[in-house]
């Protein structure tokens, strides 16, 4: 079971919580309906570490749906059902510095950019084996069982919210049908994609996710390997290139580890070796990352030194 550790450091994320909880800044996502009805004030932080230690404040528990951020963990999945190779050949790994919602392939190789971002992640997510749509939604859900060691589930309003709204995903499923690079039926491959980004997790389950990437795919509490650890380099790649859209670039400038964020409010960052960190408010700045997630993780980075070039 999670143990709780208190700590000088438990203290630091106190004061830090109580520090940003103030901020207003930012808008709760409204373009999925059912989004638009999360409490503004909501707000957590949890670390979990490689060696199970776990650190919480504030709202850790209150489930929400993940969002974007299931999109690495499908990554993961896809990367071992296809191998590295075939999905390099359907998903790039190049940053579009657009946002995460664009309608755009890459011009020459009609790929989408890179498996962070809508398009990527609708391409990632049909190439997801199974003999039918129940068997691939059951391997995406026993696959995030893994990394949480808690069964999970989709919130169905969310799903049927944002399945009956999301024509800009729908126009890029179309699109890429329209390149043959999903030969799968669409509709079934955005059902999918809407399942996973419907599924419901809370700030600590988020904090054990990110720590079993940062433990090479294993997760620390459970100790059930969640994704081949050769793969974990591939995925953190492009979480740390691509993870935060159009803000990628100062992200890891500033934070320099490997994060990704969802309009659910969520973050999780991983530091390899060391730690999983896990940031929930749902209030967005205009790309639609978390305002005080940003800025929590900013503090962290800064407090515990993570910036992986950091030499000084
Ligand atoms: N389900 C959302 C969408 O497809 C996920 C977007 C996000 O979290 N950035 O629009």
């Amino acid at each position: 079971d999670l143990e709780i550790v208190p700590s000088p450091f438990l203290a630091f994320l106190k004061d830090l919580h109580s520090k940003y909880k103030s901020l207003q800044e930012g808008a709760v996502a409204n373009y999925i309906p059912e989004l638009a009805k999360v409490n503004p004030d909501l707000f957590s932080i949890c670390i979990v570490t490689v060696d199970g230690q776990l650190y919480e404040v504030g709202d850790y528990e209150q489930l929400f749906t993940i969002q974007s951020m299931s999109k690495v963990f499908a990554y993961g999945l896809a990367l071992e059902d296809r191998g590295r190779d075939y999905i390099l050949t359907k998903v790039g790994v190049e940053p579009t510095g657009d946002a995460f919602n664009a309608i755009i392939l890459d011009e020459q190789s009609k790929r989408p950019h890179n498996p962070m971002v809508n398009a990527g992640a609708i391409a990632t997510t049909s190439l997801i084996k199974g003999s039918g749509a129940t068997e691939r939604l059951n391997r995406m859900l026993d696959m995030f069982r893994r990394y949480i060691g808690r069964d999970v589930f989709v919130d169905i309003s969310v799903f049927t919210s944002e399945r009956s709204t999301g024509h800009r995903n729908r126009a890029m499923a179309h699109l890429m049908l329209n390149f043959g690079t999903i030969d799968q039926n669409i509709e079934e491959a955005l059902d999918l994609y809407f399942q996973q980004c419907a599924v419901m997790v809370n700030c600590r389950d988020l904090a054990v996710m990110a720590a079993t990437l940062a433990n090479r795919g294993t997760n620390p509490i459970t100790g059930e390997q969640a994704v081949d650890s050769r793969y974990i380099k591939d995925i953190l790649s492009v979480m740390y290139t691509c993870g935060m859209y159009n803000f990628a670039g100062e992200w890891a400038y500033k934070v320099g580890i490997p994060a990704k964020s969802g309009v659910c409010g969520g973050i999780f960052a991983v530091v390899p070796q060391q730690m999983g960190i896990a940031v929930f408010s749902p209030l967005l700045d205009t790309r639609g990352n978390s305002v005080r997630g940003v800025k929590v993780c900013e503090e962290l980075s800064q407090h515990l030194s993570l910036h992986l070039f950091d030499c000084s």
